[in-house]
């Protein structure tokens, strides 16, 4: 029997309808930007796994340290322990974040990493004897599965079971040119009747939200009330993290820096599952007391896996090196083309790029064509070639050792499909 079938007796797959989506392809192996599937198929990741295997697929760099590591010190409790790639991760990572970011926490996912950057939060008032229970959050934003990831991501399917269970949140509409005197009105409004904590975004770019991009000079505008208002800023850069936007970090385009910022997918390079929440020292500083009860009392069996820091400490390394560097270039400067060029099809009604972030929509009504989503996934995986649209959005964030022979083995997928539709 195959793995396909093997497959549907016990498991049961994230954000899956089974009875409608009852197969599943069944990788064996996967090499640098490609995956094989078990009837020996090969399809370029070109979302590189959920933004995470950034360097590639099985990269012999990485497995090297994280072998040695395993051999070394596999795990070990992190309260009351620490360990060298531990230390060494938070000497490399506080090097590239924003100036103000002074002390790391480590969970084990992008949510778990949210959840931590809300618990500090809410903490951080709650420690300086002040009231605060409201988070704001961006209308559209996505930051995770578990219940206070959930309660600040927008309204949808996902969570809408759930929604009476939520923390208190209030969203706000992503500012933009036209509505941005409204938005910050809303926001004052907000910060002024309620007694806000935190206010949560994606920087720059809304990944779940179909990769919708916004300018940095908009949400600085929101981010310049929540300092004055001491309301502590949390940056989801869960996907923009590492590069992808242009620069190591999102953040960086923001002349406002966050209280906290929330990492993962990227960070462990996809070899295991690890997160950290960051923050300034402002925040830190609110739980360092001669009173037991203000530390905060959050943790996970596994933070700070050796295992997981030592693939992080790695990935920051390749990061950084000049080929790496090249490569960001090289696909940036390939997408632009290719966006340029995409944009005149009639069935395009726009494309966006930030740094290695490529979305194009449709022009082209969802209901008209049924499912179009498993319309256009099956049409690339005929192709060879792995994209997971987001509505009518169809984006690239591929791997960034991808050449250029397997880049315009997706551009082409995307242009016959769209011819094809
Ligand atoms: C993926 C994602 C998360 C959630 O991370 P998980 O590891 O899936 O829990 C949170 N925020 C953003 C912006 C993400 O893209």
């Amino acid at each position: 029997m195959s793995l396909q079938e093997r497959d549907k007796k016990h498991l049961w797959h994230p954000l899956t309808q089974h009875k409608s989506h009852p197969n599943h392809i069944a990788i064996t192996k996967a090499k640098g930007a490609v995956l094989y599937d078990e009837n020996n198929n090969e399809y370029i990741d070109g979302i590189a796994s959920w933004y995470t295997c950034v360097y590639g697929h099985c990269n012999p760099y990485i497995i090297n340290k994280v072998r040695a590591q395993m051999e070394t010190l596999d795990h070990v409790v992190f309260t009351g322990f620490t360990h060298k790639p531990a230390v060494e991760l938070s000497e490399k990572l506080i090097q590239i974040l924003p100036e103000n970011q002074e002390k790391l926490f480590f969970s084990d996912n992008g949510s778990t990493a949210i959840d931590v950057a809300i618990k500090m939060a809410l903490q951080y008032h709650f420690n300086r004897e002040e009231k605060r229970t409201k988070i704001i959050a961006l209308e559209n934003g996505f930051h995770g599965d578990t219940f206070g990831a959930m309660s600040v991501s927008g309204l949808s399917v996902y969570n809408g079971p759930f929604e009476e269970f939520f923390i208190d949140v209030s969203r706000i509409p992503v500012p933009n040119a036209e509505n941005l005197e409204a938005v910050k009105a809303t926001f004052t409004k907000l910060i002024t009747e309620h007694n806000v904590a935190a206010f949560i975004y994606e920087p720059l770019v809304q990944g779940a939200a179909a990769m919708q991009v916004h300018k940095a000079e908009h949400i600085n505008e929101i981010l310049k009330i929540a300092h004055r208002h001491n309301v502590v800023t949390i940056a989801d850069e869960v996907m923009t993290g590492f590069g992808k936007t242009g620069k190591n970090f999102a953040s960086e385009y923001i002349e406002i820096k966050p209280d906290i910022i929330c990492l993962s997918k990227a960070l462990s390079a996809g070899m295991v599952p690890m997160a950290i929440t960051s923050c300034s020292q402002k925040i830190y500083d609110a739980f360092y007391a001669d009173d037991m009860k203000k530390g905060f009392f959050h943790g996970h069996t596994y933070s700070g896996n050796p295992v997981a820091c030592s693939a992080a400490i790695a990935g920051i390394e390749l990061l950084q090196s000049e080929e790496i560097q090249a490569n960001l270039q090289r696909i940036q400067i390939s997408h632009q083309t290719f966006g340029e060029d995409i944009k005149k099809h009639p069935k395009v009604a726009s494309v966006r790029q930030q740094g290695q972030i490529f979305a194009l929509d449709l022009n082209i009504q969802m209901e008209r064509y049924g499912n179009l989503r498993d319309k256009l996934f099956n049409s690339f995986m005929s192709k060879g070639v792995c994209l997971r649209p987001l509505g009518n959005t169809i984006y690239i964030l591929a791997p960034y050792i991808t050449t250029d022979a397997q880049l315009q083995k997706i551009y082409q997928a995307i242009r016959k499909t769209i011819d094809e539709l």
